[in-house]
């Protein structure tokens, strides 16, 4: 390094500084480039051995799964498959990759017919973006065999708020369904076999406290009215044990035809009027909108109504109506219970409300489910076995439709019910098939 003496020393002296200042610069910023260089591939190592092992640690958990795992993308194709999903299907993960996820998991309803894509929860989670359970499906493995199966698809949210993908899980139920069936042959046989000596006890029971049959001192006929109430009950317990066995097992007999609903339910609130009156319960009938009221005391007040027509068994539909008018009038010791009927151009909507106990909002949740009764002080009392609104979800599903409950505590509960519209044209053309079906041979 020249160091020039000239005017001064001071001058060599903050020549030198300088100079020295800059060497000591270039060896720090040395250091540190080659300690950054360093450090980032530490940083690249850690970060690459983390993602492995994450995986190693998703690729043991997806192999222990007894469920079978799928992976379906937003074109329908498969990117995951796990071992459950290949030992389930027949199908390995090999094949199965790459390919549209229905040639693999193809679904087939109760009555074997393919389920298509609009419904099948694979496809419809991308447009509902909300987790979907299915238990009414089957599934024909690579072999052919077919078995039902429980199916619940979760969305994969992208950052965009869009659903990437579609994560299923699904398993054999065979073996819970057979069981469930034989459960449910158990109750049904039994309960048939119980209600023929139960009818028996009350036709006896009724010709004993027939006046013009038998002569019998007022105390003996407070207890025979005792028992008789009793008998009956035991007899609708038979009768509802018998209906909810075969509505689980599929076995519920149906025959649906073309029903308008407000024709129908003038018809069966008529009958129903008089148990209503008996409580001292005031019962109104509304078609269409509120102000459309059809007093069911007073057929004159009856105005232009629109024809509401559904497909259902007429006997079933009055099962349903009939269950949910009773538990209004049981469980409304005073006012009124309405039943309304509204629709647009594909929902028919039933309403039944009432000015009673209302249902506490935790146990709303439960109360289509079998056997489930409100355990409060003010229900308690009241006889019953839970399984009214349990049959009438079975029937109104059969129907596809919906049944549901709002209601609020000593204000009133309103069972509200949806089912799928028919078109007066659809109607009208179901009538006259069913006309041509139902009319003798020549
Ligand atoms: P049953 O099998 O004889 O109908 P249940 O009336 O007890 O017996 P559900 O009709 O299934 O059975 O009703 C279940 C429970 O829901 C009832 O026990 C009652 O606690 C509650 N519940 C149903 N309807 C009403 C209502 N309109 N108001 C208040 N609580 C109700
Ligand atoms: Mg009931």
């Amino acid at each position: 390094m020249p160091i020039h003496l000239s005017s001064g020393g001071r001058i060599v002296v903050i020549v030198n500084g300088v100079f020295l200042a800059l060497i000591g610069l270039a060896i720090f910023l040395y250091h540190r480039h080659k300690h950054n260089k360093s450090s980032q591939a530490t940083v690249d190592t850690i970060v690459k051995r983390e993602v492995r092992k994450e995986r190693l640690k998703s690729d043991i958990i997806l192999t222990a799964i007894e469920d079978g795992v799928i992976v379906v993308d937003n074109n329908g194709t498969i990117q995951l498959f796990n071992p459950g999903a290949a030992r389930i299907t027949g199908w390995s993960a090999e094949e199965a990759i790459g390919l549209d996820y229905a040639a693999v998991l193809r679904l087939v309803d109760d009555k074997n017919g393919a389920i298509n894509k609009e419904v099948n929860p694979l496809s419809r989670i991308f447009h509902e973006g909300k987790p979907i359970h299915d238990n009414s499906a089957s599934l024909v493995a690579k072999a052919g065999d077919r078995f039902p199966i429980s199916l619940s698809v979760s969305p994969l949210i992208d950052s965009g708020n869009k659903v990437s993908a579609a994560v299923g899980i699904f398993r054999d139920i065979s073996t819970e369904r057979a069981e469930e069936q034989r459960r449910a042959e158990f109750i049904s046989t039994a309960s048939h076999e119980m209600r023929t000596p139960v009818a028996a006890i009350e036709g006896y029971l009724a010709l004993a406290l027939n006046d013009r049959v038998s002569h019998i001192d007022s105390k003996a006929r407070e207890y025979l009215d005792k028992a008789h109430a009793s008998t009956q009950h035991l007899g609708k317990l038979f009768q509802d044990l018998l209906t909810s066995a075969r509505a689980e097992d599929g076995r519920l007999s149906n025959h649906p035809v073309a029903v308008e609903m407000s024709a129908f339910l003038e018809q069966l609130i008529d009958g129903l009027r008089f148990t209503a009156e008996k409580k001292g319960l005031h019962l109104e009938f509304l078609i269409g909108s509120n102000t459309a009221t059809v007093d069911a005391t007073d057929a004159s007040k009856a105005v232009v109504k629109p024809l509401y027509y559904v497909h259902v068994d007429p006997d079933r539909m009055r099962e349903v109506v009939v269950n949910l008018f009773d538990n209004a009038v049981k469980y409304t010791e005073s006012g009124k219970v309405s039943i309304g009927l509204t629709g647009d151009s594909e929902v028919v909507q039933l309403r039944i409300t009432d000015t009673g106990t209302g249902i506490p909002t935790e146990d709303i949740s439960h109360l289509f489910q079998k056997f489930y009764r409100v355990d409060s002080s003010a229900t308690r009392t009241i006889g019953g076995t839970g399984l009214g609104l349990f049959i009438a979800r079975k029937i109104i599903e059969l129907y596809h439709g919906k049944i549901w409950v709002e209601s609020q505590l000593q204000k009133g509960s309103t069972f509200f019910i949806n089912l799928p519209r028919l078109s007066t044209q659809k109607a009208t053309q179901l009538q006259s098939q069913e006309a041509k079906d139902t009319s003798p041979l020549i």
